[in-house]
């Protein structure tokens, strides 16, 4: 069932294209999570579902209920549309107190005292801030000031809430722990979510599905392991490394028994991938490889890429960096979270690329995958993904 559907929307402020045709539908109590750039246009989509921006074309729906319509001159309301909003700024009432922070809609809108009280009980409940009732919000964390915003929206029993950079302004450590409660928070009340962010860290862990946005487009929607995986254009590769990613171009090569990946930045380099790309022998495409399927050798053989270790990253993260021709063109690798590569400034390793995407130089557009196995690609139902011998 649909919760909030979004049809050909285009906005332009003046001059600035802030959104072109997007079409983005989010299922009934599911937590879609917009992910892009600063000035991707996050921003203004959310407010034209709430109602605070008008397209220029397009429709919105909530539920079975169109709300906005460019072409029929429809356009309910923000406060009718039973949507409760959570932003970066939180501007809790400095004078009042946690209570009468998340009372305040309630108040306004004439509920019954016992009701709302029994409402805020609750709203307080869910967001785990018991006890902090009677506390002004100069004597919370930055955490706790969030956490009253979102009981603050959720008290008002919306059908859909939409968050914009609602953990921006906190640290990282506590910025993990809110995201791990947002995600409990958003099972127990149900409402239909959408949040925007430009951490695709946290749209990972938040998300049920993931819409990338790239200059007001929709460049790819789908779980985030699906993003992650088979992204569809190299943009969306890079944009979902974490911190990075391998982009190369270069040329594929049959050998005579393995297949190779030559890349631009060191021609004498010349590195194996799968079998599966034999049928795009002598082709100049863009590589995609993550960190982590960077296969290393210590001791290599003639068989395999040979890059020297320029830096290795010795804390959690365990990446290494390997010089490819001059200094700027690099491969990333690292074995797995929490596990050593045990390798050394210097050193000169074998490498092999084991699996990734493919894509076309000029546009960008993913041509294949390779190096997932049938079952990876199965459950995905994506047979298109598996390049053709
Ligand atoms: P950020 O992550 O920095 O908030 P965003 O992805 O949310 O960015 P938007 O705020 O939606 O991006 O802006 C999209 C584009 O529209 C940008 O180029 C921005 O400069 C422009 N824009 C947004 N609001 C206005 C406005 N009120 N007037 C003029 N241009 C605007």
């Amino acid at each position: 069932m649909p919760g909030i559907i979004v049809e050909n929307i285009s906005k332009r402020y003046d001059a600035v294209t802030a959104l072109t045709d997007v079409s983005i539908t989010v299922d009934n109590g599911e937590f879609m999570v917009m992910l892009g750039p600063s000035g991707c246009g996050k921003t203004t989509l959310l407010r034209c579902i709430a109602g605070l921006e008008q397209a220029h074309t397009g429709t919105v729906h909530l539920g079975q209920r169109c709300v906005y319509s460019a072409f029929a001159g429809i356009d309910v309301p923000p406060r009718e549309r039973r949507i409760g909003m959570v932003f970066q700024n939180f501007a809790l009432y400095p004078h009042m107190t946690v209570a009468e922070n998340v009372s305040f809609g309630l108040r306004i809108r004439h509920v019954n005292k016992k009701q709302a009280e029994t409402i805020v009980r609750e709203a307080i409940r869910v967001v785990d801030l018991e006890g902090f009732e009677k506390r002004k919000p100069r004597h919370l964390s930055g955490g706790q000031q969030q956490r009253v915003a979102l009981a603050r929206a959720i008290a008002a029993n919306p059908e859909y809430l939409l968050f914009d950079e609602p953990l921006s302004n906190l640290d990282p450590k506590l910025r993990g722990m809110l995201c791990a409660q947002l995600k409990r928070i958003h099972r127990a009340i149900g409402a239909t979510s959408v949040y925007v962010t430009h951490d695709q860290a946290e749209a990972m862990v938040l998300a049920d599905r993931i819409a990338v946005l790239q200059n007001g487009r929709v460049a790819q929607i789908g779980s985030g392991k699906r993003i992650y995986r088979f992204p569809e254009t190299a943009y969306v590769a890079e944009f979902t490394g974490n911190p990075k990613t391998n982009i190369l171009k270069g040329e594929i090569r049959r050998g005579e028994d393995d297949v190779f990946f030559i890349p631009d930045a060191d021609p004498y380099c010349v590195i194996p991938v799968t079998d599966e790309l034999a049928g795009l022998d002598g082709r100049y495409i863009i590589l995609h490889v993550r960190p982590e399927d960077v296969e290393v050798v210590k001791k290599p053989t003639a068989g395999e890429g040979h890059l020297s270790v320029l830096a290795v990253d010795e804390g959690a993260s365990g990446f290494a960096h390997l010089r490819l021709g001059d200094q700027l063109a690099q491969v990333l690798t690292r074995t797995g979270p929490g596990k050593r590569l045990s390798v050394s400034r210097g050193q000169i390793v074998g490498v092999r690329f084991a699996r990734g995407n493919v894509y076309e130089p000029e546009s960008g557009e993913i041509i294949g995958s390779f190096g997932y196995g049938p079952d990876e690609l199965g459950r995905l139902d994506e047979s298109r993904w598996a390049l053709q011998l």
